[in-house]
């Protein structure tokens, strides 16, 4: 069965008592209502973001659940129950168990999905490498397309936008669709999983794909209405068929009775089980260009770099800017690369403007919806005690 969501992700609920708080956070203006007075959710204005989630005082905004149907495939012998977690679940599940913010509980998380009853756990960083290499070729044809390389002239304009926040998709979609052939046309981490789950993982098991049940675990509200979208089903398989945030994975260990600090120590399984360090930044600001930049500077210098950090484009500034100069071996020069990250939808609109109107120097910009990246999304723990 496929999970269609066509009336939106996030929801406010009876308990709303109107104080106008998300209004003000939403970047979208998709909230209405006026202080004492219920507030509604435009669905075709809102991102997913569920940045209003977790920051509602009275807990009053909810997201809708895909835990029924995650539990009905563990309970259904015929189906092997496939999960991938983002790297930014692993160091915030553990505050739901009394650890401090930024434990890596991540070998005790393996343990708890197996002991829920997950056939084959997995880390969404093996795709997010596949994403690193994807965007980083993408952006060096468009590179070689501005600079007039024969045989790259049906490529994509620059500056290249990052493609894995559906947040920032949606928005760029409804609120400035000329920009969307600037966008990468890689698939994200999550979405790159389902098809690799479902083609690549049977053959090596032995069993059918149609049986395979993908299941990601996600700090972002944005990604259950991501796995919802027709083109994730094009092939007429759903790509993910069910997401759950970092919160309801905590809900079910509990609700399980695990105890979660007692567990073991685990691996991910093999086959889709390995990464690199690269995709483990994906969760933070600025990770997503750093990675693809390593890539790229490897792939047209030719050389493997001995210092693989782009310190510049670090850091919680909401936009921030950095030239990385990389020798192109096939054209035996030097091209600076101007790149340009963005943390926090609000920031974009100018960004965008200037690229449409052909007042922008950027060759690459990373944007993410929510402050500081996917740490801090809308699918996280929240902290009412600070209050
Ligand atoms: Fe989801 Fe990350 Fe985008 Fe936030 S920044 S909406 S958590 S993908």
């Amino acid at each position: 069965m496929n999970t269609v969501v066509s009336e939106g992700i996030i929801k406010v609920t009876s308990q709303c008592k109107a104080c106008d708080h998300c209004s003000f956070i939403c970047p979208t203006g998709a909230i209405s209502g006026t202080l004492g007075q219920k507030h509604q959710i435009n669905v075709g204005k809102c991102i997913n973001c569920g940045q209003c989630l977790i920051s509602c005082p009275f807990g009053a905004i909810e997201d809708i659940s895909m835990v029924e149907q995650v539990k009905q495939a563990l309970k259904d012998p015929r189906k092997t129950v496939v999960v991938q977690e983002a790297p930014a679940v692993r160091v915030a599940l553990g505050e739901e168990f009394g650890q401090p913010p930024g434990t890596n509980v991540k070998e005790k998380m393996y343990a708890a999905l197996r002991k829920l009853g997950f056939d084959q756990v997995f880390d969404t960083e093996f795709t997010a490498d596949l994403t690193i290499m994807e965007e980083g070729t993408e952006l060096i044809y468009r590179v070689f397309n501005a600079l007039g390389v024969e045989g790259y002239e049906d490529i994509g304009p620059l500056p290249q936008f990052t493609s894995c926040c559906p947040a920032w998709i949606k928005y760029a979609e409804d609120k400035f669709p000329r920009i969307l052939p600037y966008i990468s046309s890689a698939k994200s981490p999550q979405q790159m999983f389902g098809p690799i789950a479902k083609t690549y993982l049977p053959e090596k098991l032995g069993v059918n794909p149609t049986d395979i049940f993908v299941v990601s675990v996600m700090p972002c509200t944005a990604k259950k209405y991501e796995c919802s979208r027709p083109e994730m089903i094009a092939s007429g398989f759903q790509d993910v068929d069910a997401v759950i945030t970092t919160r309801e994975l905590a809900q079910m260990i509990k609700e399980a009775g695990i105890d979660f600090l007692s567990l073991p120590n685990e691996k991910a399984d093999r086959f889709i089980g390995l990464s690199t360090g690269a995709a483990t930044i994906f969760g933070a600001t600025g990770g997503v260009m750093e990675a693809a930049l390593r890539t790229a500077y490897e792939l047209l210098s030719g050389e493997i770099l001995d210092k693989v950090e782009f310190k510049a484009v670090r850091g919680m500034q909401p936009v921030r800017e950095a030239t990385v100069e990389i020798p192109v071996k096939q054209l035996g020069k030097v091209i600076p690369v101007n790149v340009c990250i963005v943390t926090g939808i609000k920031h974009v609109d100018s960004i965008i403007e200037d690229v449409l109107n052909g007042r922008s120097n950027y060759h690459f910009i990373e944007v993410m919806n929510c402050p500081g990246g996917c740490i801090n999304g809308g699918g996280q723990p929240i902290r009412r005690d600070t209050y």
